[in-house]
C-alpha cells in the first residue's frame, strides 16, 4: 500500500509556515473526484470527517500536523520546562548530555530555516548547562532573539520561573 506524503516532505512545508500561510496556499486545492474545496475543507477529509475532530475555531481540526507557529509553542513548552526541572547539581555526564540535546535538537528542528538560525545561535552562545538558573536565563535570552526576529514582545526573564515551573505570584495558575 502507498504511504500518504508527510506534511513536511510536501512542496508546501507545513512547519515551515502558520496555519494562515497553509490555508491560503491550499486554498482552491482539487479533491480526488476533481471538485475544488477551501484548505479547511480538505483538513478535515482525511477520514471523511467522520471523526469529529474539529474542536477549534473555524472548524478546524484538532489533530492535523503541526505548522510552525503549531511547532514552536510546543516545542518552547518543552524546552523551558526540561529547563526549568533540570538537576540543581548536574553531573558532568548530565551537562554534557544536555549540551548534546540542544545540539541535536537543533540539527532536527523539523523547520529547516528555523534550524539553521538555530544551529548559528548555538555557535554564538552554547547552552549554560552549570544549573537549572543559568540553563533557563539562556534559553529565555534564545527566545527572545527569535522574538526580536519575528517582531513579537521581549519577554522579561525574571519571570521565566513563574512561567514554566512555579506559576504566577498572583496565584492565578493555582
Ligand atoms: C527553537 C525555536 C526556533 C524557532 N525559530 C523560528 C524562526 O526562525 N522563524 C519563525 O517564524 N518561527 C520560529 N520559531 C517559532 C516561534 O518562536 C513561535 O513559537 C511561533 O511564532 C508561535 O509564537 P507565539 O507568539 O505563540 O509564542 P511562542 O514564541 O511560541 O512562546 C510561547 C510562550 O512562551 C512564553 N515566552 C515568550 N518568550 C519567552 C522567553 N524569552 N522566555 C521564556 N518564555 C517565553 C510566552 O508565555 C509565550 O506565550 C521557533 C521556535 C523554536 C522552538
Amino acid at each position: 500500500m502507498n504511504r500518504r506524503p508527510s506534511p513536511l516532505e510536501n512542496e508546501q512545508c507545513r512547519s515551515c509556515s502558520s496555519f494562515s500561510d497553509y490555508i491560503k496556499s491550499t486554498r482552491k486545492k482539487k479533491d480526488e473526484n476533481g471538485n475544488t474545496v477551501t484548505g479547511s475543507q480538505s483538513a478535515v477529509a482525511g477520514d471523511g470527517g467522520t471523526t469529529g475532530h474539529q474542536g477549534d475555531s473555524g472548524g478546524r481540526r484538532t489533530d492535523c500536523p503541526l505548522d510552525k507557529d503549531e511547532l514552536g509553542r510546543s516545542a518552547w513548552g518543552l524546552i523551558h520546562t526540561m529547563a526549568a526541572t533540570y538537576p540543581q547539581t548536574p553531573s558532568q555526564t548530565q551537562k554534557c548530555e544536555m549540551r548534546t540535546f540542544f545540539n541535536v535538537f537543533a540539527k532536527f528542528y523539523p523547520c529547516p530555516h528555523c534550524s539553521e538560525d538555530l544551529q548559528e545561535e548555538l555557535k554564538i552562545e552554547p547552552p549554560k548547562v552549570e544549573n537549572p538558573e543559568q540553563l533557563s536565563q539562556w534559553l529565555c535570552r534564545l527566545h527572545n532573539k527569535v522574538n526580536v526576529k519575528l517582531g513579537k514582545e521581549i519577554f522579561d526573564c525574571s519571570k521565566v520561573n513563574e512561567r514554566w515551573r512555579d506559576g504566577w505570584k498572583d496565584g492565578s495558575c493555582d
